[in-house]
C-alpha cells in the first residue's frame, strides 16, 4: 500500500482533485471543437468508457463558441486546453467550463496568465499550469543548458509562484516530457517543493502497444511513490482506448482498485486446462464488474494452493477439470465447462461478506 503525497484539493465543477480523493482519470477530444456535433458524440463515447474528466482543445473562436453546447450536453467535468492566445480561455470560461489548461510558456507574457487565474478566481473555475520540455523558458535554459528534470521543476514552481502572488489556489500541475526518466525526475523534485495536485502524463506516448508501456512505466512509476492525483495516458488512438489503459495502470499499481485483478500464469507444458479460453470467458463475463477482487488463475495444481493463497478465488486447472480455491484452499472440484459459472458464485459471496462486513465495522 502506497501513501498518498499530501496535497490541497481542487474543485473541478462536480469533482475534487487531490490526496483525499481518488486518482481521477482524463482524456481529450480529437475532434474539431468548432464540430460540436462530432466533438459531442466523442465525448459520449468517452464518458461511456469511464473517462472522468475531459479536455476540448480551443484554439479560435469557433471552438469556444461550441463550449457552452457541450457542457450542457456532458456529465464529467469539461476542460478546455488553451495555448498562445490568452482571450481563448477568458472565453472558455465565460462559456462555463470547469477548468482551463494553460501553458503560461506560451501564452505571451506574465500578465496574461495573470489575467487567466484573476478571471479563474473571479468565477470559482480551476487552472492547470502545463510545462513541457518546448515550453521552458530560455533563462531557464540556458541557467540548465537544456530543459533538464531541474529546470522543468523550476519553471513550474515559477508559475506557481504567479498563482501564489494572485492568491489563488484552485491549481492543477503538470509537468510532461516524452522521455520518462525527464518526466518521472521533474515531477520527483515538483512534488518536494509544492503541495498542489499533480497532473500525470507521459506526452506523445505513440502507438497503444508501446505507449501503453511508457505510460506505464513513467505514470506508474510515479504513482507507487505515492505521487500523481489525476492521470491521462497518451495514444496515438480513438481517445477512449486511454481510459482502460489509465485504469489498469492505476489498479497495477494499486493506487485505484474499481474492477477485479486477474492474475494468471503463463502456462508451460504441465497446462491441464485451456487456459486462454477460461481467462478470455472470465473477462468477458466480468466486463462492468466493479468489486475489487483478485482472481488467480492457474494451469495446474503445481502452483495452484500457493498461489491462489495470495488472492481471494484461485481457479487450477487439474485432470481436465477445475479446481476452486478460496484462501489458498481448495473449495471445490468443478467440470472446466462450469468454472466460470463457480467463479461469478464465489465473487457474489465476497460481494455478500463484504457487504455484512461493512456495516458491523462502521458499528
Ligand atoms: Fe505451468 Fe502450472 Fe505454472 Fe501454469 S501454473 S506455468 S501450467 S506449472
Amino acid at each position: 500500500m502506497n501513501l498518498r503525497r499530501q496535497t490541497r484539493t481542487v474543485r473541478i465543477g462536480s469533482l475534487q482533485i487531490g490526496s483525499t480523493h481518488p486518482i481521477r482519470v482524463q482524456s481529450m477530444t480529437t475532434t474539431n471543437t468548432a464540430d460540436a456535433e462530432a466533438t459531442a458524440a466523442q465525448i459520449r463515447t468517452l464518458e461511456a468508457a469511464g473517462c472522468e474528466l475531459i479536455r476540448v482543445t480551443v484554439p479560435n473562436r469557433e471552438s469556444a463558441g461550441s463550449l457552452k453546447r457541450l457542457k450542457q450536453a456532458m456529465t464529467v467535468p469539461l476542460i478546455a486546453d488553451i495555448h498562445f492566445d490568452y482571450r481563448m480561455a477568458l472565453l472558455a470560461m465565460d462559456a462555463g467550463v470547469d477548468k482551463v489548461r494553460i501553458n503560461p510558456g506560451n501564452i505571451g507574457s506574465e500578465e496574461r496568465v495573470r489575467e487567466v487565474l484573476r478571471a479563474a478566481k473571479q468565477r470559482g473555475v480551476a487552472v492547470r499550469i502545463g510545462v513541457n520540455s518546448g515550453s521552458v523558458e530560455k533563462d531557464l535554459l540556458e541557467k540548465h543548458g537544456l530543459p533538464s528534470p531541474d529546470a522543468l521543476a523550476e519553471s513550474a514552481l515559477r508559475h506557481i509562484r504567479t498563482c501564489q502572488d494572485e492568491q489563488f489556489d484552485q491549481v492543477v500541475v503538470s509537468i510532461k516530457s516524452t522521455d520518462v526518466r525527464t518526466c518521472l525526475e521533474a515531477n520527483r523534485r515538483l512534488a518536494e517543493q509544492c503541495d498542489f495536485p499533480l497532473h500525470l502524463g507521459i506526452t506523445e506516448a505513440g502507438r497503444p502497444a508501446y505507449g501503453s508501456i511508457k505510460s506505464a512505466v513513467g505514470i506508474g512509476g510515479l504513482l507507487l511513490e505515492g505521487i500523481g492525483d489525476t492521470i491521462r495516458v497518451s495514444l496515438t488512438a480513438p481517445p477512449e482506448q486511454e481510459i482502460p489503459v489509465a485504469f489498469d495502470i492505476l489498479k497495477a499499481t494499486g493506487a485505484r482498485i474499481n474492477s477485479p485483478e486477474l492474475v494468471a500464469c503463463p502456462t508451460c507444458g504441465r497446462i491441464d486446462i485451456d487456459l486462454e479460453k477460461l481467462m478470455a470467458e472470465i473477462e468477458e463475463r466480468l466486463a462492468g464488474e466493479t468489486l475489487p477482487v483478485r482472481i488467480a488463475v492457474l494451469g495446474c495444481v503445481v502452483n495452484g494452493p500457493g498461489e491462489a493463497s495470495e488472492a481471494d478465488i484461485g481457479i487450477a486447472g487439474g485432470g481436465g477439470m477445475g479446481i476452486l480455491y478460496r484462501g489458498g484452499k481448495a473449495v471445490a472440484r468443478v467440470k472446466e465447462k462450469d468454472m466460470v459459472d463457480a467463479l461469478l458464485a464465489e465473487i457474489e459471496k465476497i460481494r455478500a461478506e463484504r457487504a455484512q462486513a461493512e456495516p458491523a465495522a462502521k458499528s
